[in-house]
């Protein structure tokens, strides 16, 4: 659907200049604004963000107006299901691969918009929280350097409104390098001189594990996984060690079984879309791996119980009269951030109930109740005998 864009809308962007910077026809961007793809966002700073991809643009980029500026968007990286055929066929003009670690956290551009630095989340937002804690752990220096380069990393950590996790042994909420691009073409920067800038900064990579033979990889990285045992490492990412071609991922069974368990417990929400690729990803990983009948027994027993004991929880909570919620916490400086990243939340359109800030040493800690209203709705309504339709 199209829709008048204001005039006013108009003036904050220079479609011509954006055009030529993204190497895109002008019509792309102004059609964008009319379908409302390319979104006028006020909080905390004044961008247009890209809704979804148009041509050759990532979804998430973000055009900042004041100063202007461009930050593009992360590209989707696929996944690979049989690792033989699937390294082997997509890294064929290759030698080598390197193999580094997926950590599961949330993705976060980090950038210089004139003399300040923005954290930006995979949709293109600004996060104010992201950006508080940006500053504190990663600073200015790298960017003083090197203005139009930005830093792609996870955040990962407990103190995380997105994904919060325990599993890496981190106190708070740390930021792990993978990707260093131009930021407003994207275009990476090799994958051992990205590593070596990392290191020069003083900062943190995600952990590498090797380079390996093409023809060779599928069997480190089927150790890789194997080793992880039975803690929570997502998985691997695979990347041409030039970052020609685009990296692929491929991740764990017992990752995939938490992501589920995760699912199923606000069933309504996020059930359907994390369903059906988890089941796919299980059963060529069982193929690939050749498992005996009691592995196989074993992965289906997984999977089973990472949907069905979640959702029968979340009915049973409902039933005693609770409502669903999840609770996630930042850990802030400044209580500013805190009000600004409410109407962050407010602007994604996610629900939540905030505690009071609770002082610990320098800092505050605020507890976040997230309500998923979907599956709230849902299982109150079936529980009072409404038909499923
Ligand atoms: P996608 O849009 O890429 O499919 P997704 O939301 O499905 O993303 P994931 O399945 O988590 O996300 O996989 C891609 C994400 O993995 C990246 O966007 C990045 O945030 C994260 N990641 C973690 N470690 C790495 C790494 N070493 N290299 C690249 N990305 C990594
Ligand atoms: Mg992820």
């Amino acid at each position: 659907m199209r829709h008048d864009v204001s005039p006013e809308l108009l003036d904050k962007l220079d479609a011509g200049k954006v055009a030529k910077l993204l190497d895109i026809p002008e019509y792309r961007i102004t059609g964008a604004l009319e379908r409302r793809i390319l979104q006028y966002i006020y909080s905390p700073r004044e961008l247009f963000r890209f809704d979804k991809p148009v041509s050759s643009i990532e979804g998430g980029t973000a055009i900042f107006v004041e100063p202007f500026d461009i930050v593009r968007g992360f590209p989707k990286i696929s996944r690979v299901l049989m690792l033989y055929p699937g390294i082997v066929k997509h890294f064929s003009s290759c030698e080598k691969v390197v193999v580094e670690e997926k950590m599961n956290g949330y993705n976060t551009r980090i950038a210089f918009i004139g003399d300040t630095l923005a954290a930006l989340t995979r949709g293109g937002f600004v996060c104010p929280y992201t950006t508080e804690k940006a500053n504190k752990l990663v600073g200015r220096e790298f960017f003083h350097n090197h203005p139009g380069l930005m830093l792609c990393g996870e955040m990962v950590g407990p103190d995380s409104p997105y994904v919060p996790k325990s599993i890496y042994d981190i106190e708070s909420l740390e930021f792990f390098v993978f990707d260093i691009r131009e930021k407003v073409s994207g275009k990476p920067v090799p994958v051992m001189e990205r590593r070596a800038l990392v290191e020069e900064y003083g900062l943190n990579s995600v952990r590498l594990f090797g380079e390996y033979s093409v023809d060779e990889a599928h069997l480190e990285v089927t150790k890789i996984i194997k080793g992880f045992g039975s803690a929570l490492n997502e998985g691997v990412v695979i990347k041409d060690p030039q970052m020609a071609l685009p990296p692929v991922k491929y991740t764990s069974s017992l990752s995939n079984s938490a992501d589920l368990r995760y699912a199923f417990e606000f069933y309504n929400d996020y059930g359907r879309d994390f369903f059906f690729p988890r089941v796919c990803r299980e059963a060529f990983q069982s193929v690939e791996w050749d498992e005996d009948e009691e592995s196989q027994r074993k992965r289906c027993q997984r999977l089973g119980e990472s949907i069905l004991q979640p959702m029968i929880k979340t009915i049973n909570r409902k039933k005693e009269g609770e409502r669903i919620t999840e609770t996630v916490q930042i850990r802030v400086r400044n209580l500013r951030t805190v009000d600004e990243f409410k109407e962050h939340l407010r602007l994604l359109g996610v629900d939540a109930i905030f505690e009071e800030p609770e002082p610990v040493g320098d800092e505050y800690l605020v507890k976040i109740r997230k309500i998923f209203k979907s599956t709230n709705d849902k299982t109150d309504s079936i529980l009072r005998g409404e038909l499923w339709s």
